[in-house]
């Protein structure tokens, strides 16, 4: 089975798709990676739903990749008395270390090194910044604070702290067992949230000591302002627009998320685009139009992945969400400018085989008209690179990893197989050949381009490009 696009689609699971049968409909509808929310789901149901997903992906004979998404530092006040509070705009309002039930004067911050970092001047956004509050002064006790703008605030609400530097790691105690349960259950990418420093994943990196890739969520402005070297230490990025668009003014959102998916593609990383892209969804079949064309400039940038989060978690129609992204990213790669657009933004190559070999490989593919570039990548580098050229030609990646072929399954283009180590030069060629008709990218006389590394089954040694033909019945030719 092939899908008919190039960009792929991250489906969040929930309560209304956590059965096995709704995770196959979804993977049948277009979502090429489930992403499960640790805020939500605990070690055991985490572990159902990996196996769920294990038993469509051998069903479906599909390689499917698993995101787990651990919660991060998310900071939350206290309860109070009475469940909420009605505040006034002008009004003080204390945030304190005492665990009493709050009221309309105060209510319990549970954090107390947050209590120590908040300065005069600084925001506090509760509750989505539907509460805006500005600390006045700050006895590391307690902040006191004016509200600016909103009125309510009750039990547990999230607080952002846009202007402060937190002196906490993105790995709560919470994110540490989830993150070895998570790993223990063998998912492919565990996504870090709340980043605000490089040296936020060197702890993951730690823990997870390569055995599963590192998404990094940019949802802060400290993470915005260090873009680059987070990039650099990641393997795969988020613009999580959710929180981002509460740290950061609304409006710098879409030049953030331009700016984000440009470097991740530079980089040669992973890049998703992440929330409320068909949020009416939640409650209706069809979206907005301003929906579509979001979903539709996530496409036209270039980006890996979009992905649904409440619309396939929770809402009414998570079937028809994720076949409303599908039917959206097809026609926009069809659009007559979408090659001009994906050409414009590609970068050089770098000096390495892997993207020589990439870069040659599409100039070869696109000139000549060739059915698909085949890559065999056992690490699943030199598959990324070959998706950083965003040729117009499809791709298919020949791993013998499983690991890498889930992995990869967030990867712009890459239609990814499991297969053994070629043999000789004969063997990638009968193998390629094969492979590309069996799943429907190539007829007997069609032409394809492989790449590979000699000697075979060494990885990171990608140095050859071969033309060959589908021979009949799919055998590989000359
Ligand atoms: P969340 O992350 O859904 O875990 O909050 C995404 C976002 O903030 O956009
Ligand atoms: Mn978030």
């Amino acid at each position: 089975m092939r899908r008919s696009r190039k960009v792929k689609i991250l489906a969040t699971l929930g309560p209304v798709s956590s059965e096995e049968e709704m995770i196959r409909k979804l993977y049948l509808a277009g979502a090429d990676v489930f992403r499960i929310n640790m805020s939500h789901a605990s070690h055991e149901l985490m572990r159902t739903l990996v196996a769920r997903i294990r038993n469509v992906e051998a069903e479906l004979g599909r390689p499917i990749g698993i995101l787990a998404d651990l919660q991060g530092p998310k900071l939350r006040v206290g309860t109070f008395a009475d469940k909420s509070a009605t505040l006034k705009p002008g009004q003080e309002f204390v945030l304190d270390d005492n665990p009493e039930p709050g009221d309309a004067t105060r209510v319990h911050l549970p954090h107390p090194e947050i209590l120590q970092s908040v300065q005069p001047g600084h925001r506090l956004l509760i509750d989505d910044g539907k509460l805006q509050l500005k600390a006045q002064k700050s006895d590391g006790r307690s902040i006191t604070c004016t509200v600016v703008s909103g009125t309510r605030i009750s039990d547990k609400k999230g607080v952002s702290l846009p202007d402060t530097d937190l002196p906490v790691g993105a790995l709560t105690e919470k994110d540490r067992m989830d993150l070895v349960a998570a790993l223990d259950a063998k998912v492919d990418w565990i996504a870090l949230s709340f980043v605000q420093r490089p040296e936020d994943l060197a702890e993951v990196r730690k823990i997870a000591r390569g055995g599963v890739g590192i998404l990094s969520k940019i949802e802060k402005p400290q993470a915005v302002a260090r873009l680059a070297e987070i990039i650099e230490l990641s393997d795969a990025l988020m613009v999580a627009r959710g929180d981002l668009g509460v740290e950061m003014p609304l409006e710098m959102v879409p030049g953030i998320q331009k700016q984000i998916t440009r470097a991740a593609r530079r980089a040669g990383k992973p890049v998703v685009i992440a929330t409320q892209m068909l949020e009416s969804m939640i409650a209706a079949p069809v979206p907005t139009r301003a929906e579509v064309s979001d979903v539709a400039t996530a496409v036209f940038e270039g980006a890996d992945a979009v992905m649904l989060s409440a619309e396939s978690a929770a809402g009414e129609y998570p079937e028809e969400a994720v076949k409303t992204m599908d039917k959206i990213a097809a026609q926009v790669e069809c659009d007559p400018t979408f090659p001009s657009i994906m050409t414009a933004q590609r970068s050089d190559p770098e000096a390495t085989g892997a993207d020589v070999i990439s870069a040659a490989a599409r100039q070869i593919a696109e000139t000549l008209h060739l059915s698909a570039i085949i890559t065999y990548t056992s690490s699943g580098t030199t598959g990324l690179r070959a998706a950083r050229e965003r040729p117009n030609v499809p791709i298919i990646t020949l791993s013998p990893v499983v690991e890498t072929a889930r992995r990869l399954a967030i990867a712009w283009g890459l239609h990814c197989v499991v297969t053994g180590d070629a043999i000789d030069e004969d063997d990638m060629v009968h193998r390629a050949c094969s492979i590309a008709y069996r799943e429907g990218f190539g007829k007997a006389g069609d032409r394809v381009i492989i790449t590979a590394g000699v000697p075979f089954g060494t990885p990171g040694a990608t140095n050859m490009l071969r033309i060959a033909y589908i021979g009949a019945g799919g055998k590989g030719g000359l």
